[in-house]
């Protein structure tokens, strides 16, 4: 990702913006959730350049329309463009420790955090983000969206979301 020192003022104010900008499904701001790969200012013109978590998420869509709205209304900012890029791929571990901090606190865990390593020998073992016990299955595979799973703990009987490794 862009080495925040090389960067315009006009840039950072743009990376500021979007750092208050939501993913319509997840409590994580896009850029916590890793998916601002780059962003460029030239002549009034703002490009960004966005990695989707997953490609044909229906969020992408309302994640790009609130960017060219947020962005757009900088005065020093006249045109928008998003280009998504593909290459390298969005991973799970491109999400920020507040990211998932902000995550778990909602119910919600990460692969690649300590309690997923821990019980690495057993598949897709993921830790209760409320009790913090192993004891947990795959519910589903099918979440609420594409990128998500639906976890059972047996141990507090709660129901949680994994987002998927990819
Ligand atoms: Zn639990």
């Amino acid at each position: 990702m862009q080495d925040p020192t090389s960067q315009s003022t006009a840039e950072q104010r743009i990376w500021t913006i979007l750092a208050e900008i939501d993913d319509p499904e997840m409590p994580i701001s896009i850029v916590d959730l890793g998916i601002i790969e780059r962003v460029e200012v030239s002549g009034g013109k703002a490009r960004i350049f966005v990695t989707p978590t997953f490609t044909g998420c229906p969020a992408l869509q309302m994640i790009d329309e609130q960017i060219v709205q947020s962005v757009g209304a900088l005065p020093e900012v006249h045109a928008v463009e998003i280009e998504h890029i593909f290459d390298p791929p969005w991973r799970a571990d491109r999400i920020t420790p507040a990211g998932r901090e902000r995550l778990r606190a909602h119910g919600v865990t990460v692969p690649g955090s300590k309690f997923v390593q821990l019980n690495r020998a057993r598949d897709e073992a993921v830790a209760c983000p409320f009790c913090n016990s192993q004891d947990t299955r795959l519910d589903s595979p099918f979440g609420p969206t594409r990128c998500r799973m639906i976890y059972y703990c047996t141990a507090c009987r709660n129901s949680f979301e994994h987002i998927k490794a990819i």
